[in-house]
């Protein structure tokens, strides 16, 4: 099965709008051949219009860092689905492991949004991902097969090729720990097992990206797993040399 490769780059809280424009300028004419894959810059809410319209006749695609799952009405501070569509976004994250351990966000809500998202044609990536302890006390598998079950309560198997899905150990964000390729293929492994036992043959269509301290000089190997189709980015997404030399992963000099 062939899946085409996705790679996101999640600015989380970085990047004003100017520094938003001067990266795109930067990493633009980088990536010009890498026709092979889907990337994906998910900038802040504020930086949205502007990374969008520098994106407008690119296939660079545009994604947000969060959504509510309700329509509208009385949500101070929120942005809907259909806001986020109109301008632009043609993915979204959620569920990452930073919303979930400081925001509360549990898999409930996370479902929700991501029928929602689906529900105006925004692709979610559901993120999900054990902690160290976690992993440390042998729960990996019960930790991350109850937060699929629960963040994708609702997915239809019509549905189910447009989701994207990101495994991000907790322990390897942000931290400079990579997983070995064999340990995160192993998980992927048995996340692809957890989609096809509930979408059948869609689940193998299912990309799921890594996602954790993934570098332009570790991408390659990580890219190398078979269940492995793309990664999702935080630090090493923030300048645009690093971005374009993970997005082009497969590239002889990179490697
Ligand atoms: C992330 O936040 O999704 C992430 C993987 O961050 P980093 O690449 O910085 O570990």
């Amino acid at each position: 099965m062939m899946r085409r490769p996705i790679l996101a780059a999640n600015w989380k809280m970085h990047m004003d709008r100017a520094e938003a424009g001067d990266f795109i300028a930067g990493f633009l004419p980088r990536v010009e051949q890498a026709s092979a894959v889907d990337i994906v810059i998910a900038p802040p809410a504020t930086a949205l219009d502007r990374v969008g319209a520098a994106l407008e006749q690119s296939s660079v695609q545009l994604a947000a860092q969060n959504v509510n799952a309700e329509a509208k009405g009385a949500f101070t501070g929120e942005l809907s689905p259909a806001m986020l569509r109109e301008i632009g976004c043609r993915y979204c994250i959620v569920g990452h492991s930073e919303r979930r351990a400081l925001y509360g966000e549990t898999s409930e809500g996370v479902a929700a949004k991501a029928a929602a998202l689906l529900g105006v044609g925004i692709r979610p990536i559901v993120c999900v991902g054990e902690t160290l302890e976690e992993r440390e006390t042998g729960r990996t598998h019960d930790v991350v097969g109850a937060q699929l079950a629960g963040s994708l309560a609702g997915i239809t198997t019509d549905q189910a090729t447009e989701l994207v899905l990101a495994y991000e150990p907790v322990w390897a964000i942000g931290t400079g720990k990579t997983a070995t390729p064999e340990l995160a293929q192993e998980v992927h492994s048995f996340i692809r097992e957890h989609l096809c036992g509930r979408f059948a043959s869609a689940g193998n269509e299912i990309r799921i990206q890594y996602g954790g301290s993934v570098k332009p000089d570790n991408v390659a190997a990580i890219m190398a797993q078979s269940d492995i189709d793309g990664a999702l980015v935080g630090g090493a997404s923030l300048e645009p040399e690093s971005f374009a030399r993970i997005v082009q992963f497969d590239c002889p000099e990179n490697t």
